[in-house]
């Protein structure tokens, strides 16, 4: 059976890489991996669902004991994609998710072929610049200057990271406009990547496959219609 593929979905804060992440988890069937963060938990995040949120100190021992895929350091807080669930999936030939910023998805870039697993990047961008700075603004809620800081610091580095994205190399880029389309684009990639050949092997014995009921019966059409051809002419 062939390895599943591992989807790594990108994109600046605010974007609406969760949104569109819950969207597509209804459409298509995937894994999604649940990250490792420092962050604090916000209001109505849940621990094992949304994230695993440890302390500095587990996330270092994690770091130490090589349990990573991928980790980087996010406006303050470190964020990580536990190794071994991705592998065990992608073993069973289950497609994984991944919702990571980009320096992560860099790492994943580079560690993907000597792990042997099949990656494809996507990026997702807002339409414009100043569209993400209104939707990052939108959810801040109140005028706390502590958050107002926060939306300038990942406004800058959505900034870099856009400007960026060629090093990357990114597979897909989906613009988040309007969401409907925005999670075809997504639900039409996941598709077709699980068309491609190496995964289709068993599309290509199911089409060189004999049904011998069938076959007798399309062989006595076929006399029949040789038959009738003789009496015509
Ligand atoms: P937030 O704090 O808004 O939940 O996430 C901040 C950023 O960290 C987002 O861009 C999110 O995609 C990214 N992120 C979430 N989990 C991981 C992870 O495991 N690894 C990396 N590198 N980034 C992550």
């Amino acid at each position: 059976m062939p390895q599943g593929t591992l989807f790594v979905m990108t994109g600046a804060s605010g974007v609406g890489k969760g949104t569109l992440r819950s969207r597509l988890l209804e459409r298509v069937k995937l894994y999604y991996s649940i990250s490792m963060t420092t962050r604090p938990a916000r209001p109505g995040e849940r621990h094992g669902v949304d994230y695993w949120f440890v302390d500095r100190a587990r996330f270092q021992a994690a770091i130490e004991a090589g349990a990573f895929l991928e980790y980087a350091e996010y406006v303050g807080n470190y964020y990580g994609t536990p190794r071994a669930p991705v592998e065990r999936h992608l073993a069973r030939g289950e497609d994984v998710l991944l919702e990571i910023e980009v320096e992560g998805a860099k790492q994943v870039r580079e560690r993907a072929p000597e792990l042997g697993i099949p990656a494809v990047f996507i990026f997702i961008v807002p339409p414009s610049l100043t569209e993400l700075r209104r939707r990052l603004l939108l959810r801040s809620g109140d005028g706390d200057p502590a958050k107002l800081k926060e939306i300038a610091a990942r406004l800058a580095r959505a900034e870099r990271e856009i400007r960026e994205a060629g090093e990357v190399g990114f597979d897909y880029v989906v613009t988040n406009d309007v969401l409907e389309e925005a999670t075809d684009d997504l639900e039409r990639i996941v598709r077709t990547e699980r068309l491609r050949a190496y995964r289709r092997e068993d599309a290509l014995a199911a089409a060189l496959s004999r049904d011998p009921e069938l076959e007798a019966e399309l062989d006595e059409m076929e006399r029949w219609l040789m038959e009738r051809g003789r009496t015509r002419n």
